[in-house]
């Protein structure tokens, strides 16, 4: 206004200058304050795995590999131990890639059912092996048509459909649903089992990275503490998000939505 003097406005101008400034050396802080986060967390879950491959290793140099027994054993385990470490850096390179923005999404149209029914497939097996009946609830004559990336929605449901499994561990009937349910323009896809459940404190964390509800269990499963994280990420892209009800003793339910295309608008 007329009655501010024109050094108050230089005064004012240069404080708003001062203040962006000061906002944009904050948001550069939090990002070197992340990255430093990030790779102490990598760091420690690398250690994991390769300590116990080192360990497994060094005692059959030292000559337990003279047992076949013990040989074997430690061998097995020393596998294993790769095999999370293959999966971790797997699902850190993923994470990262989203984290940073430096993934690309390709969007088409596909079909749902038929990429469950893949899913179900290559996750079947597991699932026997635990004694767990996997279950697919679907409505006949629907085509379920959505858009979206489809090898990441792949991933999303694998990830679901791997902890469902992963954390159950009722003895007898153990169960997973996977049911797809067609709305007006969405289809919910949801994710049932009926094992342990999670605390509520720990519901808002689940979705961070390395955050896990009972530490040695879940890596002893083979769990990495990512598959969430990358969920989350991976519905962020598709503008949907992912939403979870536990009940502790009874189960989980994790659902999303993406949209539903109908057959005659597909191109
Ligand atoms: P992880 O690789 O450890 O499975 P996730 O990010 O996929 O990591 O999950 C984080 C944690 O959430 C798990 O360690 C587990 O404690 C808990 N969790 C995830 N899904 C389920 C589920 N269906 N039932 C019970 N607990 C679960």
């Amino acid at each position: 206004s007329a009655s501010i003097s024109p050094l108050r406005k230089i005064n004012k101008v240069i404080n708003s200058y001062a203040i962006a400034q000061q906002k944009e050396i904050d948001a550069l802080q939090k990002n070197a304050e992340y990255r430093r986060e990030f790779v102490a967390d990598i760091s420690h879950e690398l250690k994991t795995p390769i300590f116990a491959t080192q360990g497994y290793i060094h005692t059959l140099l030292d000559g337990a590999i003279d047992d076949k027994q013990v040989r074997m054993k430690f061998l097995k385990r020393a596998a294993k131990n790769l095999d999370s470490l293959d999966k971790l850096v797997m699902d850190l390179l993923t994470l990262n890639q989203i984290e940073s923005g430096d993934i690309d999404f390709h969007f088409s149209e596909f079909r749902l059912k038929a990429l469950v029914l893949e899913v179900i497939d290559q996750l079947e097996h597991k699932a026997t092996k635990k004694g767990i009946s996997l279950k697919f609830k679907f409505e006949e004559g629907v085509d379920y048509l959505t858009y979206g990336d489809e090898d990441k929605i792949y991933r999303v449901i694998q990830n679901l459909l791997f902890n469902a499994i992963n954390y159950n561990n009722k003895k007898v009937g153990g169960e997973v649903e996977v049911e797809l349910k067609a709305g007006k323009s969405s289809i919910q896809v949801s994710v049932k089992d009926n094992g342990k459940g999670i605390p509520a404190e720990d519901i808002k964390h689940i979705f961070e990275r390395f955050y896990r509800v009972e530490k040695s269990r879940s890596k002893e499963k083979g769990g990495t503490g990512l598959g969430l994280a990358i969920v989350k990420h991976i519905l962020e892209g598709h503008k949907s998000k992912i939403s979870v009800s536990s009940t502790v003793g009874k189960g989980s339910v994790f659902s999303f939505s993406l949209p539903l295309i109908k057959e005659d608008e597909a191109e």
